[in-house]
């Protein structure tokens, strides 16, 4: 992985344009979402969404990935290709989407249940989410990479639940991966301290059952290895004067849906963006 880049408060804005039109990306899609739709339709739909705000898709053509979305439904983890299989009822989906601005890149994602879900798979939904958090709060100056990945993995163990070790979250900057990793596992108190400056895409990548992965032949998608459903929540997000500080949101999404929530408060100077 490459060198940690911190960044000027104008590259962390330049950051935060990005992220943002990722955020209306996935905001746009979740209305977008329901039985029927094809994946193909949804990442059609982004990649033209994110040229009409003169961006450039993020994924599209990195490390040759043929598409604008990752979209990995269900066991699939992460890194999973759009195709024609329309979604059905009671499927989850996850969303990872980039963009590229002025040079800068935002890179956030999103699970999403189609129509109606089990409540065992809302609950791996929700602790993923809750587990972000948990991470983006261990974020400031006086804290390690070991406490970020403690809370998040010690969190989702605690429900039961799996932690991939072979992805991570990493820096973004000018380029879509750079250093720091910031896997979701980890020791209290260990590995590189945080730094002012630093921006983060910070994306626990959770399994309902065994955190052991699988890839298919496609070189592309990872899944669970028990074939039971997978989370992936990721946001984007600064170190300011030694405290976390929000450059993504979900608030497109949750306004498409009709959800109400105060997550993202504590996180934020200004107070909610729509
Ligand atoms: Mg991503
Ligand atoms: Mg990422």
């Amino acid at each position: 992985m490459a060198a940690i880049e911190l960044k000027t408060r104008e590259e962390i804005e330049l950051v935060r344009e990005s992220a943002i039109i990722v955020s209306k990306t996935l905001g746009m899609l979740a209305a977008e979402i329901k039985p029927g739709i094809t994946s193909l339709k949804l990442d059609q739909l982004a990649e033209t969404f994110i040229r009409d705000h003169e961006a450039k898709p993020g994924f599209l053509g990195l490390y040759n990935f043929p598409n604008t979305l990752c979209v990995s439904p269900n066991a699939q983890v992460v890194h999973g290709i759009p195709n024609k299989i329309p979604l059905c009822e009671g499927d989850v989906i996850s969303i990872d989407c980039g963009a590229l601005k002025n040079g800068f890149y935002g890179d956030h994602a999103y699970t999403f249940a189609v129509g109606d879900i089990t409540p065992e798979v809302k609950k791996l939904l929700e602790v993923t989410k809750a587990s972000l958090y948990k991470g983006i709060e261990t974020f400031r100056a006086e804290n390690r990479l070991g406490d970020m990945g403690y809370a998040i993995q010690s969190f989702c163990e605690n429900e039961g639940y799996g932690v991939v070790r072979e992805l991570v979250g990493h820096g973004l900057g000018r380029m879509m991966h750079e250093g720091p990793e910031v896997p979701n596992y980890g020791k209290r108190g260990k590995g590189k301290k945080f730094q002012d400056g630093m921006v983060l895409a910070i994306e626990p990548m959770i399994n309902g059952g065994t955190h052991r992965i699988k890839q298919l032949k496609d070189g592309w998608t990872i899944l669970t290895a028990d074939g039971k459903a997978s989370a992936h929540f990721e946001h984007n997000v600064a170190l300011v004067d030694g405290k976390p500080e929000l450059l993504s949101t979900f608030q497109y999404v949750y306004a498409a849906l009709g959800i109400k929530s105060d997550e993202e408060l504590p996180f934020r100077k200004e107070p909610l963006l729509i």
